[in-house]
């Protein structure tokens, strides 16, 4: 099939099945600077023109320090095809790079929310999107699992905890093969982070570890997407959906009453 055509289809089907998008949003697109992103964006823009749903698209990029390489050519790009972009220097960020060189990705993150909230803000946006991508999503599920002790991959959709603003992840079911392709053919400039370039990382990993495996089984990750759509809560072990009554019907969300 069509790269263009796959990539809007999966994008379609998650935007549809998780009610990412609705009439009237505003949605600012998170630009990383990585070819994820950047594909988000194009799509975005596509089916901005054509979904029966009306709503609008921006972008930013929240500088953290740690990009390699200057952001001019991004804004270039970004100028040429007429996207309202802002770009975001987080001056806490910096200091957090001067104070603490060794700090870890628990606190850079909380700084890049504060920083995502305030620019979405700015931008008078409520949806924020992501470019986390199928492969994000297998990852995050192996990592929760086996660092956290607990069994949940990334939310495709959910609200931020002051709930003003609906945080998407609409790459959920496109894996980064199509968006290295398809950044390329847009020409998208890419400015890497330094951390992606860092190598024994259980990220890293878990990266080899599915590249291993994917030669003998090339639908290795569409499976576990379809695990993670497909929950079989009477074969895990969480007492919470297990019927430990003998048969008697149990509410699968105790959090809600029972009629
Ligand atoms: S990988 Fe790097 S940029 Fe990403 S959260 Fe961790 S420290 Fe921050």
């Amino acid at each position: 099939m069509d790269l263009e055509k796959s990539l809007l289809r999966k994008v379609g089907e998650a935007i549809h099945r998780f009610k990412m998008i609705r009439d009237g949003d505003r949605v600012a697109v998170a630009l990383s600077g990585g070819k994820d992103s950047a594909t988000l964006l194009e799509a975005l823009l596509l089916l901005e023109k054509r979904a029966p749903v009306q709503f609008s698209v921006c972008a930013f990029t929240v500088e953290q320090g740690k990009f390699l390489r200057p952001i001019e050519p991004l804004a270039e790009y970004l100028k040429q095809k007429g996207v309202a972009w802002t770009y975001y220097r987080d001056a806490a960020s910096f200091r957090l790079i001067e104070e603490q060189p060794g700090h870890g990705c628990d606190l850079c993150s909380r700084y890049r929310r504060r920083a995502v909230y305030e620019v979405a803000h700015g931008l008078n946006a409520n949806v924020i999107a992501f470019g986390h991508t199928a492969d994000d999503f297998c990852e995050a599920l192996l990592r929760n699992t086996m660092f956290t002790g607990r069994l949940s991959a990334l939310p495709p959709v959910t609200m931020s905890s002051d709930k003003e603003y609906r945080l998407i992840r609409p790459l959920v079911f496109v894996n980064e093969e199509i968006t290295a392709a398809y950044a390329a053919r847009c020409g998208a400039p890419i400015v890497p982070c330094g951390c992606s370039q860092k190598t024994g990382t259980v990220r890293r990993a878990l990266r080899d570890m599915f590249a291993s495996l994917e030669g003998e089984y090339p639908h290795l990750k569409e499976n576990i997407l379809s695990a993670m759509g497909n929950v079989d809560t009477s074969r895990l072990l969480d007492p919470r959906f297990l019927d430990l009554d003998g048969g008697a019907k149990k509410n699968p969300f105790p959090i809600l009453a029972e009629p």
